[in-house]
């Protein structure tokens, strides 16, 4: 069956921020096709629900506590998934977020920049170091990236985010070279997707409404939008498709840029 191609039977894959929004979504997806999953965010009690849903599908889970910006976290983590799984055939890089790196160049310093630049890409990076020699064991890994719209959409006070998701676009795709034939690596950008970081929008009438409009589907995307796009790229589904990145984001990557300057902060007031 051509769908057999996404299936992920007995492979193991970790995911950051997988205690909620985009990464818990992809944790129970990749659990529905078969995968044992590591679960990597800092709240216990966040994680062990989402594994609680991943063993529900008849798979292990493995809930992992980890601050992704510590190496000394990463190294832990890795050795438990060592230890319990003996194998990483699939990374997906996910957590991260604005961080305190929103807003104004006036506001923002070198320490709040720094601060986004390290949850959205540097931990990337880092994670991605660590784990090279299970990724390399493994026959044929996948890697990744949650990237944004953002990398490429042009908004006031997104400085720092904007830089940190373009530079893991561009780190993907050389890592993707770098890389070739063993392991690929690809990137999502989803758009507005419905998480509990933008609650603050969909909790908000008419903020959802100014944000739709702008979005060709006439709708925010939601987890498993972005989950079913990371099953794709992280399964022999894509097995020729590497250094890519996939725009999730219902069409918003047929506006100019020019449409949408600025309004995420005019219609948040932040
Ligand atoms: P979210 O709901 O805020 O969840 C973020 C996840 O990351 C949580 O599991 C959080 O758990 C974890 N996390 C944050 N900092 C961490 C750290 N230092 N170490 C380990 N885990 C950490 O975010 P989301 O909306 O699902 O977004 C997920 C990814 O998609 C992010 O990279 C974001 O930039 C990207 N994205 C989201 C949207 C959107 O509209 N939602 C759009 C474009 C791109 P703990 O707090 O417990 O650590």
């Amino acid at each position: 069956m051509i769908t057999d191609a996404f299936r992920l039977d007995g492979k193991v894959a970790l995911i950051t921020g997988a205690s909620k929004g985009i990464g818990a979504g992809i944790a129970t997806a990749f659990a529905e096709m078969g995968a044992n999953i590591a679960l990597v965010a800092r709240s216990e009690e966040e994680l062990q629900a989402v594994a609680v849903a991943v063993e529900a599908l008849g798979v292990a889970a493995l809930p992992l506590t980890c601050d992704i910006t510590s190496d000394t976290d990463i190294n832990m983590a890795l050795e438990q998934l060592r230890s319990r799984f003996g194998r990483l055939d699939i990374l997906i890089n996910n957590a991260g977020g604005p961080g305190k790196g929103y807003g104004s160049l006036e506001d923002v310093d070198r320490a709040r920049f720094d601060h986004t630049l390290n949850i959205n890409l540097s931990s990337a990076y880092s994670l991605t170091h660590l784990a090279l020699p299970l990724l390399k064991a493994a026959d044929h890994a996948t890697i990744v990236n949650i990237s944004s719209a953002l990398a490429w959409m042009v908004d006031k006070h997104f400085a720092a985010y904007g830089a940190a998701k373009a530079g893991m676009e561009q780190m993907t795709r050389i890592l993707a070279y770098e890389l070739a034939p063993d392991i690929r690596v690809n990137a999502v950008a989803p758009g507005a997707i419905e998480t509990p970081s933008t609650a603050f929008i969909t909790q908000n009438p008419a903020l959802l409404e100014s944000t739709t409009r702008w979005i060709p589907q006439g709708r925010i995307g939601q987890p498993q939008d972005i989950a079913l796009a990371a099953l794709y790229l992280a399964s022999p589904a894509s097995a020729f498709v590497s250094g890519k990145i996939l725009e999730v984001d219902g069409g918003m990557a047929a506006l100019p840029g020019s449409a949408i300057e600025g309004r995420l902060s005019q219609n948040t007031g932040r």
